[in-house]
């Protein structure tokens, strides 16, 4: 049996560290040990976990330099997106500690003679699964709301991005009590051993695929369940938008993170009208991207993470030209590990990279006669995560109609205030963020008594 999980640097394949992998019988007992440690950790005031919490990001900031270049050697991402990802991550977590506190506040209700709480308390052991495109975030966004509430955690990281975890877990073992925060080290036989352990919830982000084999396994014992999942986000581009700010962002979010990022722009729908232009401004802007390893400073688009995520890009990019697919920028030749940024037009609904999560750096432009054409082809897909829309006089209706969890206009998704991370139809189930979102990490308890 394999003992060790190896950590490869996507950009040239060479080893940049190992961990033990678990042994899937430690881990009902390492579940155990943390049913055990919540015990006390549920003790405590929330402003006292809030205070390991607090004490624990100091060092992750502190070790932002060394993390960062980790996360980038491991992962791919430049050196100061890899040490953004450790900085954003130290900033943000007593600020979403906070909010968590806020949310699960015990509210008291008064009448007919009764008085009532509303409780909202620990729910035990969380089982958190994550992937390896945002290896730090994607843990750090389930663990604080969790260990805020009461909780314990038990991380299974991506087998892609064991490292950066393991730092992770480290930095915040330093501070925490024993138990509170463990990892279990594996693929997908970890996880799902971890989903039929013992665990009193799961959160999960990764791909539908998986989300729906842990929905399976977590209803044996009907498990809480939250999963942020994959999307195929459209942008619409609609007859009077502002064509160069709709192509700027059409470019910026197709490539960000290699185009490795779930509300990456995966369908750019656009008015025939305006599409010529529109097509110009993409094949310009795209001259600003450029291939390279996470130290090479003048490179925005890293590796892919591993060899079967490449070739399903280059099979989806070769059956779009096949099938005639006008390429405008990249096309079928790539160096080995990356891809270089690729515009196509000519994208047709029956081509596997319109209906299926590319996950690569590949802007694929279809072209819409009338918007009503544009808000069916937008919502013909069974994800829903984000949707876009650029324009004037008709944005926000056609924005009002996207499927999407989160929707921006003339701008991508995400805005002020403390709002849920989510995503609507196969995308997601349940979410986080938000005092919805911090709720799910706890049990609500309806308390009465007669006055
Ligand atoms: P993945 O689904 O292949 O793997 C995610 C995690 O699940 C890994 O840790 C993996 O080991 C584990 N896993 C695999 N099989 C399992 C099983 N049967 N039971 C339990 N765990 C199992 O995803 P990935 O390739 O790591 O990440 C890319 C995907 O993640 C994309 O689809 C992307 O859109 C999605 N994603 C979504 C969000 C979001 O917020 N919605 C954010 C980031 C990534």
């Amino acid at each position: 049996m394999q003992k060790y999980l190896v950590s490869y640097d996507p950009s040239n394949g060479e080893v940049v560290g190992k961990v033990e992998i678990t042994p899937v019988g430690q881990i009902g007992p390492i579940v155990q040990d943390a049913r055990a440690a919540q015990k006390e950790w549920r003790k405590l005031s929330v402003d006292e976990r809030i205070s390991y919490i607090g004490r624990a990001a100091k060092l992750l900031e502190e070790s932002s330099t060394e993390l960062g270049k980790l996360l980038s050697v491991e992962m791919g991402k430049d050196f100061n997106r890899g040490m953004g990802e450790v900085r954003g991550c130290a900033a943000d977590a007593v600020y979403r500690a906070t909010e968590v506190k806020e949310a699960i506040k015990t509210q008291k209700m008064n009448g007919y003679g009764v008085e009532t709480e509303l409780q909202y308390n620990p729910l035990g052991v969380c089982g958190i699964i994550t992937p390896w495109n945002y290896p730090m975030s994607m843990a750090h966004w389930f663990i604080i709301p969790a260990l805020t509430a009461g909780n314990t955690v038990v991380l299974k990281p991506s087998e892609e991005t064991p490292l950066i975890a393991e730092a992770y877990v480290e930095i915040f073992n330093k501070i925490l009590p024993k138990g509170v925060l463990q990892i279990v080290h594996g693929d997908g036989e970890q996880g799902q051993v971890l989903t039929e352990s013992e665990v009193d919830f799961i959160g999960f982000t990764g791909s539908q695929k998986v989300g729906k084999k842990i929905m399976k396994s977590a209803s044996e014992s009907l498990k809480r369940l939250v999963m942020e999942l994959g999307g195929n986000d459209p942008l619409i581009v609609l007859e009077d938008a502002d064509i160069d700010r709709a192509a700027g962002f059409a470019m910026g979010s197709s490539f960000e993170n290699a185009g490795q990022m779930c509300i990456a722009t995966e369908r750019i729908l656009v008015d025939e009208g305006i599409a010529e232009k529109f097509e110009e401004k993409l094949e310009e802007y795209s001259r600003y991207y450029r291939i390279g390893s996470w130290q090479d400073k003048n490179c925005n688009i890293g590796p892919i993470i591993n060899k079967k995520q490449r070739d399903k890009i280059l099979l989806q990019i070769n059956e779009a030209i096949d099938k005639g697919a006008k390429v405008l920028a990249g096309g079928r030749n790539h160096p080995e590990y990356f891809i270089h940024p690729t515009v196509l037009t000519g994208i047709t609904e029956d081509m596997l990279i319109y209906r299926e999560e590319t996950f690569g750096p590949v802007a694929c432009v279809t072209r819409f006669k009338t918007k009503e054409a544009a808000v069916r082809m937008a919502n013909d897909t069974s994800y829903g995560l984000g949707a876009v829309v650029f324009g004037e006089r008709d944005v926000e209706e056609v924005a009002n109609q996207m499927e999407a969890g989160m929707v921006g206009i003339n701008q991508g998704i995400g805005g002020a205030g403390d709002t849920p991370w989510v995503g609507a139809k196969q995308s997601g189930y349940g979410y986080h963020g938000s005092p919805d979102g911090h709720r799910q990490f706890t049990q609500a308890r309806v308390v009465s008594k007669r006055k």
